[in-house]
């Protein structure tokens, strides 16, 4: 097949240490970062996470503040900021999923610090340039260089606890990167190889792990396909899932990673017509027959909730949440028809399957 004309943009420089075991290197990290005292963040429940990457970094450690949330509270940031001034912290470092990521991105927003980030989920926001933050309710979405962590150190073994269902729920997260990325306007050849590697390193993974969740070699492909997906989600323009992701978390309060995964089979057959060669990728990279079905079976299949209705979603804001979707929609393959939108919601608040072509 001919080559399609693309642009490429090289990604600003980081530096990723991969496997198991590498959080004992955190120490050389920091200093290899001129960091000589850092503060250590989590959430509340990772406390014991951030106390012994404390321990690691020894000496280099100034504060340890385990009050990270989901969303990045600007409050929360603050609170930290001030622990920031306060102690001479030079540099941080971030263990955990999204949130936590998100606040030690929050801090080098305002002060230009460099980050560790040790990342225990498959969100991917390590690998971006992308900061949302909450205040008074309302979330706002930045893009700047300066939020892009450092140093990235995947360690297997951090993740070895993380409970099954979310390890699914987050690994659907990270493929839906992966999959808008191969439809995405602004994609090019490298991210598509880096997609469908993700797709596949995924697919392995995800029937394993609720089978056994200290599978070393399944959550090793599953912490390697959260670093691919995690440079497509940089790397491109996100369409209709994320949109749809985004009205429904905004507006509706419905959960993050549970809700990618129950909008991802739907919002992929919403495409597949108007998006062939990605969903011949896609499928290809699973191994089934077409690229929905095969979404829809593969989370299914690990016991990850397939409905809205599951969510705790009432039927009756079906109708709103279109209306939210179609208002200043994302760039998308096939046009957003409010109809259709309407029809896709009614699948996902279902669970039905998608229909096969
Ligand atoms: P999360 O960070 O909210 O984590 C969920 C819970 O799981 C937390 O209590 C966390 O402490 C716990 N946890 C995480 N790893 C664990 C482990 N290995 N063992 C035990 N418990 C563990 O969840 P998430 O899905 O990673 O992140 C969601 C957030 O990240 C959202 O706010 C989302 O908007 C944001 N996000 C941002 C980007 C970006 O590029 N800016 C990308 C993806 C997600």
């Amino acid at each position: 097949m001919p080559v399609d004309p693309f642009v490429f943009q090289a990604r600003p420089p980081q530096r990723v240490v991969f496997g198991k075991g590498r959080v004992d290197r955190v120490s050389e990290e920091a200093v290899h970062l001129g960091i000589r005292r850092a503060i250590v963040l989590s959430t509340p429940e990772q406390a014991d996470h951030a106390n012994a990457i404390a321990g690691l970094l020894g000496e280099h450690c100034g504060a340890v503040f385990s009050h990270a949330r989901m969303h990045t509270p600007v409050d929360v940031t603050e609170q930290a900021m001030a622990i920031v001034r306060t102690e001479g912290i030079d540099g941080t470092v971030a263990i955990g999923g999204g949130s936590t990521t998100g606040l030690g991105k929050a801090i080098a927003y305002r002060t230009d610090l460099p980050q560790i980030a040790v990342p225990t989920t498959y969100a991917g926001s390590e690998m971006t340039d992308i900061l949302g933050e909450t205040a008074d309710g309302s979330k706002k979405t930045l893009r700047d260089p300066k939020v892009v962590p450092e140093t990235v150190i995947y360690d297997v073994a951090l993740t070895l606890a993380l409970p099954a269902g979310l390890s699914v729920t987050s690994g659907m997260n990270a493929i839906a990167h992966a999959v808008e990325a191969l439809y995405a306007p602004d994609g090019n050849p490298v991210v598509s190889l880096l997609a469908e590697e993700g797709i596949r390193s995924f697919a392995a993974a995800i029937p394993a792990i609720p089978a056994d969740p200290a599978n070393e070699g399944a959550r090793a492909d599953a912490l390697y396909g959260a670093w691919l997906c995690g440079i497509a989600l940089a790397s491109t323009s996100m369409a209709l899932h994320h949109k749809l992701c985004h009205v429904l978390g905004g507006s509706f309060d419905l959960p993050h990673a549970e809700t990618h995964t129950v909008i991802l089979p739907h919002a992929v057959a919403y495409n597949a017509e108007a998006a062939r060669p990605a969903m011949e990728r896609i499928a290809r990279a699973l191994g089934a027959d077409a690229a929905a079905q095969g979404l829809f079976d593969l989370a299914a299949g690990a016991g990850a909730p397939t409905s809205l209705r599951e969510l705790g979603m009432h039927a009756d804001a079906l109708d709103r949440a279109a209306d939210i979707a179609v208002a200043n929609p994302y760039s998308n393959p096939r046009p957003i028809e409010r109809d259709a939108i309407r029809a896709l919601l009614d699948d996902a608040w279902h669970g039905r399957r998608p229909a096969t072509a």
